[in-house]
């Protein structure tokens, strides 16, 4: 969905960009690339790579997950603003993308911090917590397929540790969520995915009008 903030006027967007977003070049050369894809819509908007980043050095996170790769952005820009001894276990399912990923994670000199796994974003998961992996990762930056945000959620909410943050993408879904006669299958979820946060007593919770939103859900 939008690559870019929603409901900001052109120019006004447009000066917000000047003023704030500071994209490295390699983050700009991934972006060229990734336009070129016909899903390219799917990238995360360089205003919200930023605040990720600066969320990611905040809180000193070190070991994180990035649920939903395409051509890398998310982890390239978490990846980033990691310690030298950080790390991101990246899960997708599609080999022929994340390709573009790995190019420009070694391009960038960060693909000895990105663990890459091609599965069902579930399984890794799931291994992940059957490993005993659970409370300890910082962050989790969940992007994938929305008819499995809450399942994402859930497994994420194991493998962080209390403090630790989860943000989820896309959860204003190009404004269709506030549309009551939209009522196709992904809307309907991100909707019902949108309400149980909102009642969720486990987290603290901000959803953040950035980009297609981004919900950032703090585990008590
Ligand atoms: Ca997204």
């Amino acid at each position: 969905m939008a690559n870019q903030t929603l409901g900001l006027e052109s120019n006004l967007y447009q000066y917000f960009q000047q003023v704030s977003v500071r994209e490295a070049e390699i983050l700009r050369q991934l972006r060229k690339e990734t336009a070129k894809h016909p899903m390219a819509r799917m990238q995360i908007a360089p205003e919200q790579g930023q605040f990720m980043a600066l969320l990611v050095q905040l809180m000193g996170a070190k070991k994180t997950l990035d649920i939903g790769v395409f051509t890398g952005y998310s982890a390239l820009v978490v990846a980033l603003a990691l310690p030298a001894d950080g790390q991101v276990i990246a899960c997708d399912v599609d080999e022929e993308i994340t390709k573009v990923a790995q190019e420009f994670w070694e391009k960038a000199g960060v693909s000895h911090k990105i663990d890459l796994r091609i599965a069902p974003a579930l399984d890794t998961l799931e291994q992940l917590i059957a490993e005993g992996q659970n409370n300890t990762f910082d962050f989790a930056f969940i992007d994938a397929d929305k008819s499995n945000y809450d399942n994402y959620y859930e497994k994420a909410l194991w493998l962080v540790k209390p403090g630790g943050l989860i943000a989820i993408d896309n959860v204003l879904w190009g404004g269709k969520v506030a549309d009551p006669d939209i009522k196709d299958n992904r809307t309907q979820k991100i909707r019902n995915f949108n309400k149980k946060l909102h009642q969720d007593p486990r987290i603290n919770l901000s959803l953040v009008p950035i980009s297609d939103g981004l919900t950032l859900a703090l585990k008590k």
